[in-house]
């Protein structure tokens, strides 16, 4: 994809299925379907389905080529200058904890590409009217409403930035309890939560190898955003 213009918030219609159960579905389909988003979301995952965050942004397939909305919008094609974003819904899915991976998610990505969170994350409903209405739906279902989200994400993308805690994160580890922390810029802490989560934070030049971790007995850092990349 060559430039990562604007973002579609999806939901993805199908309540009470997981991010896991849908990147499994898309894995499984890859052959025969062409319908896809880049990261799917709920209350314990956030997973890349299609490379976005961790790697140069590859297409996804999310908005219909022959809605031409997104060009009036954005005058470009969605499918070569957005990237999909999927909030999972459903009663065996914690809302609260879904709702606060996708404003992470949604801001980080403001962040990562240079976007105007203000401007530039756009409801797939309005991409394609009358036949979508997510993210609403899928929000409504959750007890949101889609012009909070837009204030949300904002909020979240704004109080990071004023912190300037995305960069140069030192890594801690904590005596006593064992835990390994970034602590950022503003020295509140940030959770690294496996392994995995750890090489993505490397990769992406948010902190440093194993070798650089500072092991002291301070834990009195604040919590901070959790605007990781959780995989
Ligand atoms: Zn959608």
């Amino acid at each position: 994809m060559p430039a990562v213009k604007f973002i579609v918030a999806h939901d993805t219609g199908n309540p009470e299925s997981t991010a896991q159960n849908n990147v499994s579905y898309y894995e499984r389909t890859n052959n025969e379907a062409y319908a896809s988003a880049h990261i799917f979301i709920d209350d314990k995952e956030i997973i890349e389905c299609i490379p976005a965050l961790t790697a140069t942004p590859e297409k996804a397939w999310h908005v219909r080529y022959d809605r031409p909305e997104d060009n009036q919008l954005f005058g470009v094609e969605a499918n070569d200058a957005a990237i999909g974003v999927e909030y999972c819904y459903g009663a065996n899915i914690n809302a609260n904890e879904a709702y606060k991976r996708y404003v992470w998610v949604l801001a980080y990505i403001c962040h990562k590409f240079q976007l105007n969170p203000a401007l530039t994350i756009c409801g797939h409903f309005l991409l394609d009217p009358g036949r979508k209405t997510d993210p609403v739906s899928g929000l409504r279902a959750s007890n949101r409403t889609y012009e909070k989200l837009l204030l949300d994400v904002v909020s979240e993308y704004n109080s990071c930035l004023n912190n300037n805690e995305q960069i140069n994160m030192r890594l801690i580890k904590n005596n006593s309890s064992n835990k390994i922390y970034a602590i950022g810029a503003d020295n509140k802490k940030h959770w690294i939560f496996n392994a995995e989560t750890f090489t993505t934070g490397n990769a992406m030049g948010l902190w440093g190898s194993w070798d650089s971790i500072t092991v002291q007995n301070d834990d009195s850092f604040a919590e901070g955003h959790m605007i990781l990349f959780v995989k």
